[in-house]
């Protein structure tokens, strides 16, 4: 075997990149929960988390006191390992409560954006087959809308629960927990999470997540950061999401830091949080960095962000420009960088230093105990450093695979556990990834998943389009947007709006098209595979 280094990178004999990073210490107990491995470790903070609009607490002591009475609860309801439990609400102090709670029972959470349409969550519901469901009262037409006869929980109330609900967290969290548990053992290898993503291709999939991956994830968090101060984390970044759940509703639990809850993003409301609580860390998507720097004279003369010492972007790529124009003008903060998928249950690679994101355009080195291969698409045949190909990722935090489908299963995971990712991308002889494109058709709008298929199975259903194709524009600001080719029916005069109103109506509104263009007929191969790469060509031709 040609091995030339092991730890600092490659092995040449079949071009497996080994992770640069420390190891991770493998919990010997198979029977650990991830809640009781993050409980065991969170003893250290005094804040866990803080609303930021109204300045609430929760300490750490009453956390694990609402998780434990939280779990109780639904013990009590009947609910028991492998019991699907959805969550719809935006960020939350609570949200971690329930997750933490339905985690430690075996049973397993499923998350979905509150901006969702009611079809949207149904479709999600059937999917997933929650025998519960955890909401807010804003949220409560609209689930009961998507799922007449699901039980529900309500958060944020504190009164007595209204008719048609089953109880609020709030009463939940109080029960006692039993002297005596008997509860399921819950190992390692159990579904902990479902979340969805439409990897590679077609529509969203339950996403498989184990403890055993959620553990990984949490360990390579927490060996992630320098936690030698007690550190305070501004969360934006939407819990539903692998990210916000990996960090905030798990991963930084463990670390005994606080953390700073913003229901949704808002630039004022997330700067004056900064001020307000002495936040250390800012871990953000590239579209609010953008902003930041697009309004750093006036974030400058009014706002004080002197305890903020790092900006960690996650999700999209950032440029050598947004690296350098933010330092400019924040020059007391580093940008550390990762990347990730819901598959690879969140950080697959990151920057953990200025010095590291400086290597401009890199997504880091790979995370511990990851292995990656740079495959070529067409040959199959595994490359060496410095050239590009598909990454295939391969290690603890790597997903279980698709709820109830096989076939997407096999088609994204070998049978050696490797992942393919969907991205192009290449690995330096340093060991530092290069994304430079996507081979998948996923497009990402500031950082939210939306997949083309669901988009052009809705414009297939009007009335006037023959045939349509979704794919990505750029967008300095957003990322990338979902434009549409559209062939229209003959004699119909569909405008470009109209194809727009259609789909706003009835999609989510980060699903949106922005731009339509009308062609002759959709490119496909031999197969009827529609070819994507050449109408983003044609599309980006004249930028
Ligand atoms: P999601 O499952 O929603 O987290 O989306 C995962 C996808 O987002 C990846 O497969 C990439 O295409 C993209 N992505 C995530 N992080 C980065 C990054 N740092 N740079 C470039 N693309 C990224």
């Amino acid at each position: 075997e040609e091995k030339i280094d092991g730890r600092s990178g490659f092995c040449r004999s079949n071009s497996i990149f080994y992770s640069k990073r420390k190891g991770l210490a493998v919990p010997p107990n198979n029977e650990i929960d991830v809640t009781r491995f993050i409980a065991c470790r969170a003893h250290r903070g005094r804040r866990a988390l803080i609303e930021a609009g109204s300045g609430r607490e929760v300490s750490y002591k009453e956390l694990w006191r609402a998780v434990e009475g939280v779990a109780e609860s639904l013990w009590e309801m009947g609910i028991r390992k492998g019991n699907v439990i959805l969550i719809l609400s935006p960020n939350s102090i609570h949200f971690p409560v329930v997750c933490l709670a339905v985690m430690s029972l075996g049973a397993i959470i499923t998350t979905t954006n509150p901006l969702n349409t009611t079809p949207e969550i149904s479709k999600q519901i059937a999917d997933s087959k929650p025998l519960l469901a955890f909401t807010i009262p804003p949220l409560l037409p609209k689930l009961t809308a998507a799922a007449p006869s699901l039980p529900i929980v309500l958060m944020e109330i504190e009164g007595p629960p209204p008719p048609n609900i089953l109880t609020t967290l709030h009463h939940m969290a109080k029960k006692e927990p039993a002297a005596l548990r008997l509860r399921d053992r819950v190992h390692q290898d159990d579904t902990a999470t479902l979340l969805y993503s439409s990897g590679t291709t077609g529509p969203s999939k339950g996403v498989l997540s184990s403890h055993r991956n959620l553990i990984a994830m949490v360990q390579i968090v927490l060996g992630r950061f320098h936690f030698e101060d007690h550190e305070t984390f501004i969360c934006t970044v939407p819990m539903f999401h692998i990210y916000g759940l990996v960090a905030f509703a798990t991963g930084l639990l463990a670390s005994g830091s606080t953390i700073v809850v913003l229901s949704k993003f808002e630039m004022h409301d997330m700067l004056s949080a900064i001020q307000t609580f002495r936040a250390t860390y800012l871990p953000l998507v590239p579209p609010i960095l953008v902003s930041m720097l697009n309004n750093a004279p006036s974030i400058k003369a009014n706002y004080d962000l002197t305890s903020l010492h790092s900006v960690l972007s996650g999700g999209a790529p950032l440029s050598k420009d947004l690296i350098e124009g933010f330092l400019l003008n924040f020059p007391n903060v580093t940008i550390l960088q990762g990347y990730g998928l819901t598959e690879s249950t969140g950080v697959g690679s990151s920057t953990d230093s200025l010095d590291e994101s400086r290597r401009y355009g890199t997504a880091g080195l790979l995370s511990p105990a990851t292995q990656a291969m740079i495959v070529d698409p067409l040959s199959g045949q595994s490359l060496p450093v410095n050239c590009t190909g598909e990454l295939w990722l391969r290690g603890p935090t790597i997903m279980k695979g698709y709820f109830n489908n096989e076939e997407a299963t096999r088609s994204t995971l070998d049978s050696k556990g490797w992942l393919r990712t969907g991205d192009v991308c290449y690995i330096d002889s340093d060991g530092f990834i290069f994304i430079v494109d996507r081979l998948k058709e996923l497009i990402k709008y500031k950082g939210y998943q939306v997949a083309p298929a669901e988009l052009e199975a809705l414009l297939l259903t009007h009335p006037a389009i023959l045939d349509a194709a979704v794919i990505p524009y750029p967008d300095k600001e957003a990322g990338q947007y979902p434009m549409a080719y559209v062939v229209r029916k003959s004699g119909s005069s569909l405008s470009e709006s109209q194809v727009m109103d259609f789909v706003a109506g009835q999609v989510a509104p980060y699903k949106r098209i922005r731009k339509v263009a009308f062609i002759s007929s959709v490119p496909k191969n031999s197969s009827g595979k529609i070819l994507r790469k050449d109408l983003i060509k044609l599309a980006t031709s004249k930028l």
